[in-house]
């Protein structure tokens, strides 16, 4: 059996799966981190503990969340909930729960979820993305997320594909997170005269036949092209499947598709790009499979 806990900014979901994937359980507590990195270590050791109940052969957890994670240490940073940054978390929870720890960031849980039970199930290889708040990507080849030694594989949301583009958090400019998120695509719209609304509001705008939108969206659709073309030169993936929010946006899948189909250094192209399968269940469907031996 695979025990995997999801921690979100708002919930911490956990799940068993038996072997072949199918899920056994599945339980859900609110983060409450506003009371701080401790209790956010007790909240999880106690659902664990829960889970483990029944799963007792268990003894390793696969626990994804936000953020990124030191290939030194296992501490985060870069973590929309602030006071795990720079902890120990990997650490911390391995001796509270008498377990074996893995953790990954959510894209790579992402990725891997759908490379094991979604959309890229069965891939050599993948390149997972979540289109949100934030642009993130994990790599899966051969059914496991592909980390590097410097544990940055798959962070294509701080690749820079324009020397003059809008200023990052990271310190860089133009990465791609500033052309491609979401609110991304709402300050794009904002600079065209737009009145301020989502992302996926604009988008559906722009398919609806309003010219502002559509330009605005067309620029947003280009940018994608451009830098998932970068992805498809280097990696050559069987699979691109999309997650977060904007993956619901259809022009993805024709003028999204055709926009990469250009800028790929070849004359045809044979990766698929595709819709996400197990939507908000992803984070802890990967987060299980990340502790399969
Ligand atoms: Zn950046």
């Amino acid at each position: 059996m695979l025990l995997g806990i999801d921690l979100g900014g708002t919930k911490i979901e956990g799940v068993v799966l038996a072997d072949d994937g199918g899920e056994l359980a599945r339980r859900r507590v609110p983060t409450e981190r506003e009371h701080g990195y401790d209790h956010i270590v007790d909240r999880i050791a106690a659902l664990a503990g829960e889970l483990r109940a029944l799963a007792p052969t268990c003894d390793r957890v696969g626990i994804g969340t936000p953020g990124s994670l030191s290939a030194r240490d296992g501490t985060l940073k870069n973590s929309n909930t602030t006071c795990l940054n720079g902890r120990p978390l990997r650490d911390d929870l391995a001796r509270a729960l008498g377990l074996e720890v893995v953790m990954e960031n959510d894209a790579n849980c992402f990725a891997l979820a759908e490379v094991r039970a979604g959309a890229a199930r069965g891939a050599r290889l993948a390149f997972g993305v979540i289109l949100g708040t934030g642009v993130g990507a994990g790599i899966v080849i051969d059914g496991r997320v592909w980390t590097g030694p410097q544990h940055v594989a798959g962070e294509w949301g701080h690749h820079r594909i324009s020397d003059d583009g809008p200023p990052c958090y990271c310190g860089q400019r133009g990465c791609v997170e500033t052309f491609l998120s979401g609110p991304a695509l709402e300050r794009a719209w904002g600079d065209a005269g737009g009145a301020p609304a989502e992302a996926t509001v604009i988008a559906a705008r722009a398919r609806d036949g309003d010219a502002r939108a559509a330009g605005v969206v067309a620029g947003w659709i280009d940018r994608f092209g451009r830098a998932l073309a970068n992805v498809v030169n280097i990696l050559d993936p069987d699979v691109v499947v999309l997650g977060g929010g904007l993956s619901r946006v259809e022009a993805l899948y024709d003028r999204g598709i055709d926009a990469v189909r250009g800028y790929v250094f070849n004359d045809e192209l044979r990766t698929r790009i595709v819709p996400n399968a197990l939507g908000d269940s992803a984070g802890v469907i990967g987060a299980a499979w990340l502790a399969q031996r």
